[in-house]
């Protein structure tokens, strides 16, 4: 069993300390959310009075935050990087900038810290059921050390390439699955408006051509899916601002290499359109809202 430091609990990192602590690992855990630092205690992990005590004497540290900017400024702007063991492995699982990711794993690195890049799929369900995808990037020998406790966690590991891969891998994942919540929305939309009952066409759909992730375990429609966020007044799962910054880091990528991702963009706009009419802290698949007003 390691000692491991498990930082960011939200939606996705509370979820996926719990597996951890259940494995019986020894957990120290921090959060800027008390209570969510206190749920962990609960379960029997550590609770740390801050980052820094959080990381004291680890072999894995693990953190699990909004966005490039709360990465780049706890390990670098808080220098969290010289509270960690030099012999301890990093793993930095939020979804951030491919070229934040690569800059923290070379400061890491000059101290002589191992750290990885593995951003997550699977959403929080995904999280809780310890079924995710972790999607790699990194030295593989840094994998290998960290492949027994992502194995507690996830169910698929894919090594995606060097530094800051996992990352590019993670944005295209995600600017598809912007692009299929947005037209499955629009699709049940247009159908609903045409008669029919959404119920029955997302049963269609799920077993036709149209089918995707959403139709199959996260439909946008509240009622269909007694256990998607749309059943739950869009509370909790993964959040539209965080899929616009998703979409940003697609559009940055796309910028860096001159690539073109009409469809991306366009859902990027959407999710903009969406989080300025207030409706940023709901799950992405309330993006329905702007087919559907209430
Ligand atoms: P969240 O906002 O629910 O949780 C983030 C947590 O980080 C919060 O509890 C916050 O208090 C904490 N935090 C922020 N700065 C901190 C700091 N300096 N020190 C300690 N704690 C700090 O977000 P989430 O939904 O858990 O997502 C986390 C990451 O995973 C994001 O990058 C997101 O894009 C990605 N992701 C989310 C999902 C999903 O379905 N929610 C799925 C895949 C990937």
């Amino acid at each position: 069993m390691s000692k491991i430091s498990f930082i960011g609990l939200g939606n996705m990192g509370a979820p996926m300390a719990l597996n951890l602590a259940k494995a019986g690992h020894a957990l120290a855990v921090h959060d800027l959310v008390p209570a969510s630092v206190a749920r962990l205690a609960e379960a029997g992990a550590r609770a740390a009075a801050s980052a820094y005590d959080a990381v004291a004497g680890a072999d894995i540290v693990i953190t699990m935050l909004p966005a490039s900017r709360h990465v780049e400024g706890l390990y670098l702007g808080d220098d969290l990087l010289s509270h960690i063991d030099t012999s301890a492995l990093v793993i930095e699982c939020s979804t951030i900038a491919p070229e934040t990711a690569r800059k923290v794993a070379t400061a890491a690195q000059a101290r002589g810290i191992a750290m990885l890049d593995a951003p997550v799929s699977g959403g929080t369900a995904g999280a809780a059921a310890g079924t995710l995808t972790f999607i790699v990037g990194g030295e593989a020998d840094s994998l290998s050390r960290a492949r027994p406790v992502l194995e507690q966690m996830g169910k698929n590991i894919f090594h995606a390439g060097p530094a800051g891969a996992g990352q590019v891998a993670k944005i295209c994942n995600n600017m598809l699955l912007g692009v299929l919540m947005a037209g499955t929305a629009e699709a049940l939309a247009l159908g609903v408006a045409n008669g029919l009952d959404p119920k029955v066409l997302s049963d269609i759909v799920a077993k036709s051509s149209g089918r995707n992730w959403a139709t199959e375990l996260y439909n946008p429609w509240p009622g269909v899916m007694d256990h998607a966020p749309a059943s739950k007044g869009y509370a909790g799962g993964f959040g539209s601002d965080l899929m616009l910054k998703d979409l940003g880091l697609a559009a940055e990528a796309a910028q860096a290499t001159r690539s073109a991702i009409p469809l991306g963009a366009l859902a990027r706009n959407l999710y903009a359109m969406h989080g300025a009419a207030g409706h940023g802290g709901l799950d992405f698949s309330s993006i329905l809202k702007l087919y559907k007003p209430d």
